[in-house]
């Protein structure tokens, strides 16, 4: 049996397999690969591509995770907190445009205690029904987590970035833990969120071997949302001068994650575009469900937005829409703005 077809059936690979799979040169097993992810998320989700309502209201981080641009240490950081009517603001935005899901994502702030977050997260549930609320701030104690689920937030999105300990600490300082990482993330399932990880592509020091790592604690993870993106070199870090990863690496892992798990909600991450203009749709192709659209964009942080740029706002983001949805349409996929709750029960795995 191929390594597709053997994945595709058995939904796991050894590592050793998994990291054949990742490094064929086989042109024929390679489009195997992809046309069979790609009728995997066919077979689940049509031609539906979840679009999520995506809310920046922190960019400020005590953490110092080396490869990103709102580590601490970076006092070149333009920082800003979004207050609590400017992302009420944002998800009435969202919401006339027909948004869902808003995903609140933010640096590590503490200024965002958890009677601040619980207020925020209750507010937007008591509006906005309807909607489901994803949270992405890092990592908080198991008494957080709890108060934010109780107060409605659905889901929690926390990558794990590697699953290799060593790699993991060439890429955070010495007192970060990647068993803290993986443990909060086994809790917040426990709890009953919705649960979100993923890794970079192309970070540095990355072995293929290590990737097989990340897909096996995936596999045993088995989370609701996948996120996995390139990492793209921040000039004011230590890896400013380190190789951005590579299209083709992070759609062929893509399409390896949508064989794994055919019913998750896998993310085609925003800095796809940063590789090729296509990227987005690269990612869609590449067995992808669901896209990240800004409610949040820079003029919205300034203070004097609230009074007089609303409608200016909305028209820009109705454009946005409009352009993103025609990228969908040429490559025969359509947007959705519905909840797109994960189901756990697959309709079909095989290729
Ligand atoms: S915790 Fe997140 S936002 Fe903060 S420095 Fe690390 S990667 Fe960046």
């Amino acid at each position: 049996m191929d390594l597709v077809t053997k994945l595709a059936t058995n939904r796991i690979l050894s590592s050793e397999e998994f990291q054949n799979l990742l490094l064929t040169d086989d042109i024929t097993l390679r489009t195997q690969l992809f046309r069979c992810a790609q009728k995997i998320s066919a077979l689940n989700f049509h031609n539906k591509i979840y679009i999520r309502g995506l809310i920046e209201f922190t960019n400020h981080c005590q953490r110092d995770c080396f490869y990103c641009g709102l580590r601490c240490s970076n006092k070149r950081a333009d920082r800003y907190r979004l207050s609590k009517e400017q992302i009420l603001e944002c998800c009435k935005i969202g919401y006339t445009l027909g948004f869902r899901t808003f995903v609140l994502q933010g640096g590590e702030d503490h200024f965002f205690t958890d009677n601040i977050m619980c207020d925020i997260i209750s507010t937007i549930k008591s509006t906005y029904k309807d909607c489901a609320i994803t949270l992405a701030m890092g990592e908080r104690t198991l008494s957080s987590y709890k108060m934010f689920y109780d107060a409605g937030a659905d889901r929690y999105l926390m990558r794990h970035e590697t699953a290799d300990s060593l790699h993991y600490s060439r890429l955070h300082p010495p007192s970060y833990s990647l068993d803290a990482r993986k443990n909060s993330l086994y809790s917040l399932k426990e709890m009953g969120y919705q649960v979100g990880t993923g890794f970079m592509v192309g970070s540095p020091y990355q072995l293929t071997e290590y990737f097989a790592s990340d897909l096996e604690f995936i596999k045993k993870l088995d989370p609701a949302m996948v996120d996995i993106g390139p990492f793209i070199p921040n000039k004011d870090t230590p890896f400013r001068h380190q190789e951005a990863g590579s299209l083709e690496e992070t759609l062929r892992l893509l399409a390896v994650l949508r064989l794994m798990l055919p019913r998750a909600l896998i993310t085609s991450a925003a800095n796809l575009a940063n590789l090729h203009p296509n990227g987005l749709q690269h990612g869609i192709l590449s067995g992808a469900n669901e896209i990240m659209f800004n409610l949040s964009p820079a003029h919205i942080r300034t203070k004097s937005f609230l009074h007089d740029k609303i409608a200016a706002a909305q028209e820009e983001m109705e454009e946005n829409l409009r352009f993103l949805n025609a990228q969908m349409k040429s490559v025969g996929y359509e947007l959705c703005v519905d909840r797109g709750d994960y189901v756990t029960t697959a309709i079909s795995s095989k290729p």
